[in-house]
């Protein structure tokens, strides 16, 4: 429980605006969802102190965005530090919160620190343009700009790293910062918020406000005046009500929403090497990430050997207490079980078999393999988000293109070939933002995160990620 944390002053149990732990009236509870037991209760935020905190972003704004791009890339490094010496006491945290592993844990804070490292280098980088102009009277320059506070809702599959992937990209750009992470999992970033404040970045720049009340938070953090950008990591539907909301004032939003990841084993795939990265894109976090595959459609001359491999590899994987050394913790809690049981069941009766099906723990879903589906099943149109393993199956290159492309998601895709032709055919063609080519494991702060279609817009990380938090500007210089 919280007592193992060696670093107790991580434990906070209200929102952080201001530089200033604010109380409430009403509590709720964190709860663990391996055992339901409640971790700690936390203040439930008000709607009013969640306007405290726009106003006291958009006074910090100002002095903010006028520091020098070497100035915040320090404070960065100095909280990314924080984190790092804290790795151990926010991995258990995280666990207590969310349920994965706890190996995953300290992966997922690994890779929430390295997009702090990641922006606080990017922001040394932030370059303007000069253009040939019409006449050798004028000069044109173009040149970027923060644009101003901007407010995140994030979900509870990383806690740590959702938060990261935004904050640090909006402080870095010069943009003080506001985000509502899931109520589900608010310590990881109170934890968060209490070593900002040890690492000196200034009150009102970097902000949390936690509350049971997404719908009417939400609402001023989509309608708000004051609040020149919007960026949301969750599911479709919540996204685009969102996106509609945050019309009312022509924010500049980003989604990064829903996926439903093909994952191909064409016949020429090294049959080992798929496996295991299904293994990895299938069971990752008990198969609760957006870029989780969804739909594995496998060659009709390697079905049977590869179900042989897979199956043997997934039943090494032992599920309980993320706090133990299992591989697969609980889900989320009793609704997202019911979820993927209706699912399975709906699936069982439109003609999927159960393959494989291995033992859970209370409050998780057994690792499951069902063979026989197809594209027109409910499973194969939505997001399972849980630990099953839907197999599919093809009997040409560009029928498993097709079927892969046959979802209104656009997030990732994972293929498995041997043949450097079939490859780029196969990339050219793929409606997703992020591919893994033989790799089950893509996410990189260095590389570009986000979809297509109905995964939403932006991009996160990368030597773009700092622009959906920049404006540019023009400057047309005449008689010169
Ligand atoms: P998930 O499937 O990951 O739970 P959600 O989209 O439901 O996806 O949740 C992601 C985040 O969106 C969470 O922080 C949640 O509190 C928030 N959220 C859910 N519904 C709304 C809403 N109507 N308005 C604003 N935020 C919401």
């Amino acid at each position: 429980n919280l007592s193992q944390l060696k670093n107790q002053s991580l434990i906070k149990q209200s929102s952080f605006v201001n530089g200033s732990w604010l109380s409430s009236k009403n509590s709720f509870d964190v709860v663990n969802p391996f055992n339901n037991e409640s971790l700690l209760q936390v203040d439930d935020i008000e709607i009013t102190q969640v306007e405290d905190a726009v106003s006291a972003a958009k006074s910090a704004q100002q002095a903010w965005q006028s520091t020098t791009a070497y100035e915040r890339a320090a404070q960065l490094k100095k909280w990314g530090e924080l984190l790092t010496e804290n790795l151990d006491d926010l991995a258990l945290l995280l666990t207590l919160e969310q349920g994965k592993p706890l190996a995953e844990a300290r992966g997922e804070i690994k890779y929430g620190i390295s997009y702090i490292e990641w922006f606080c280098e990017e922001a040394k980088r932030v370059y303007g343009d000069t253009i040939p102009a019409l006449s050798n009277s004028q000069q044109v320059i173009v040149t970027k700009h923060p644009v101003g506070v901007v407010a995140a809702i994030t979900p509870w599959n990383f806690p740590n790293a959702m938060n990261t992937r935004k904050a640090a990209a909006a402080l870095a750009a010069g943009c003080c910062f506001i985000v509502k992470p899931s109520e589900l999992t608010p310590l990881s970033a109170l934890a968060m918020a209490e070593l900002s404040l040890q690492a000196g970045i200034p009150k009102g720049v970097f902000n949390v406000v936690v509350g049971t009340n997404a719908k009417a938070i939400g609402e001023v953090l989509t309608t708000h005046a004051d609040i020149a950008k919007f960026s949301f990591t969750g599911s479709t539907a919540v996204g685009k009500l969102l996106t509609q909301q945050a019309a009312s004032t022509v924010k500049r939003v980003s989604m990064e929403l829903g996926g439903n990841a093909p994952f191909i084993v064409f016949d020429d795939a090294d049959l080992e090497a798929a496996a295991t990265g299904l293994i990895a894109a299938k069971f990752r976090n008990a198969g609760q990430t957006c870029v989780c595959a969804n739909r594995i459609y496998l060659a009709e001359s390697i079905k049977q050997p590869f179900l042989a491999i897979f199956t043997e590899k997934l039943k090494q994987l032992t599920q309980g207490n993320g706090l133990n050394d299992v591989q697969l913790g609980p889900l989320i809690n009793q609704a997202a079980i019911d979820k993927v049981t209706e699912l399975v069941d709906t699936a069982l009766s439109e003609g999927a078999h159960i393959h494989y099906q291995g033992e859970a723990s209370a409050t998780g879903y057994p690792a499951t393999i069902l063979t026989n589906c197809n594209n027109t099943m409910e499973i194969a149109q939505n997001e399972i988000f849980g630990p099953v393993a839907t197999i599919f199956s093809f009997d040409n290159e560009q029928s498993a293109i097709n079927l892969a492309n046959d979802t209104e998601y656009g997030l990732a895709a994972y293929f498995y070939s041997q043949n450097i032709n079939r490859i780029m055919r196969a990339a050219n063609q793929l409606k997703f933002g992020m591919l893994g080519i033989n790799e089950g494991i893509i996410s990189n702060a260095a590389a570009p995160f986000g979809g297509v279609k109905q995964s939403g817009y932006g991009r996160e990380g990368s030597k773009v990620g700092l622009d959906d938090y920049l404006e540019t500007k023009y400057l047309c210089l005449g008689n010169l």
